[in-house]
């Protein structure tokens, strides 16, 4: 079988699929002023039987993970037959999301019904202020509820990410605030350095912060660094027999942190980007038209994989063409 390789020898069993570039959150280091109808690019979002398509021919190509996200994948209308078509009929075995948590407590259930295999969720302070003047919105509890929720239903594949911010969710408190979380629930808790993009450079000049901060806050607490194997991707994760949930860190401006690279995006309307900070990005739109295309889809594909760089260089400040994560799913 091909598979995706790249030419420093890592493979990509992992795609990222934004679905939708729209968000109804206002997230600063994001979206500060919401989402904004992109005038300049007039395609749609890729629609069903395009999503359909590009999953098979993933599928054959190795993949067996596929992360949606989007925007706010969960707002669109036709979410859930999205998840049923990449499990059930394009037979990818791993179908997870990234969602803010909207409506999260009223979802839980269809979620899990659905054959979700896992659910990242975004929550960058459990200070119920700090998350409104993150995020612009008030809805700190019914995510919560929610994530009680996925749990009575038995649902274990959990994930919270939060943006680490200087000043905002960085001080001890703060990370011994989610020890107290995660002491008592089943979740991993991951930190995720603040990244640069085309649009928030005043924005990352204030608030950007090392993770080493709550990396030395891990090693004087007996936390454990648990080590993968080869397709973990690229976060770092941290063990303590007395929790039930796992800390992590995302830290993009460590120095290996591409080695372990082990994924390649589809932006929502149908761009193959090899890098979330590359500037390379063939559309594959017009190989999703017909099920016959598959093998000419397929050939573009794999020959697109030797363009793979073998690093970002978000370090230099070059952030490629992504102007904010929205549009390729972070
Ligand atoms: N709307 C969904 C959400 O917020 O989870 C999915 C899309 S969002 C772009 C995916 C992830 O990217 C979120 O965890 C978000 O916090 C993170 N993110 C967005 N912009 C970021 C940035 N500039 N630096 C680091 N992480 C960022
Ligand atoms: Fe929306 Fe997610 Fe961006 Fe926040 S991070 S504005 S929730 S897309």
């Amino acid at each position: 079988m091909n598979i995706l390789k790249d030419s420093f020898g890592r493979t990509f069993p992992y795609i990222r699929l934004s679905i939708s570039d729209v968000c109804n959150f206002k997230c600063g280091y994001c979206l500060p002023n919401g989402y904004q109808i992109e005038k300049s690019d007039k395609r749609k979002f890729l629609h069903l039987d395009e999503i359909k398509r590009l999953a098979k021919c993933f599928y054959e190509l190795g993949v067996n993970k596929i992360r949606i996200t989007g925007g706010e994948p969960t707002i669109r209308k036709d979410f859930f037959d999205i998840i049923k078509v990449l499990k059930f009929e394009a037979g990818i075995q791993n179908v997870t999301i990234t969602t803010n948590g909207y409506k999260l407590d009223k979802k839980a259930e269809q979620f899990v019904s659905s054959g979700l295999t896992g659910i990242n969720i975004s929550i960058d302070s459990l200070n119920k202020e700090t998350f409104k003047n993150i995020t612009g919105h008030d809805r700190l509890p019914e995510i919560l509820h929610g994530i009680e929720n996925l749990q009575n239903l038995g649902f274990e594949n959990i994930k919270i990410n939060a943006v680490l911010l200087n000043g905002v969710n960085s001080s001890i408190n703060d990370f011994n605030t989610w020890a107290k979380y995660i002491k008592k629930n089943k979740v991993d808790f991951r930190y995720i350095e603040l990244m640069r993009t085309g649009d928030n450079l005043d924005y990352f000049k204030k608030y950007h912060v090392s993770s080493n901060t709550f990396k030395e806050y891990l090693n004087e607490n007996n936390w454990i660094y648990q080590t993968f194997g080869k397709d973990a991707g690229p976060a770092l994760n941290y063990i303590n027999p007395n929790f039930k949930g796992k800390f992590g860190i995302i830290a993009p401006y460590s120095k290996d942190f591409c080695k372990s690279c082990n994924r390649l995006r589809i932006t929502s309307r149908g761009d193959l980007r090899l890098c979330l900070f590359g500037n390379t990005g063939i559309n594959l739109r017009h190989l999703l038209q017909e099920d016959d295309q598959l093998n000419e889809l397929k050939d573009l594909i794999l020959k697109q994989m030797k363009f793979k760089k073998e690093s970002h260089h978000l370090e230099l400040g070059d952030t490629g063409s992504t102007k904010n994560l929205s549009k390729t799913g972070g």
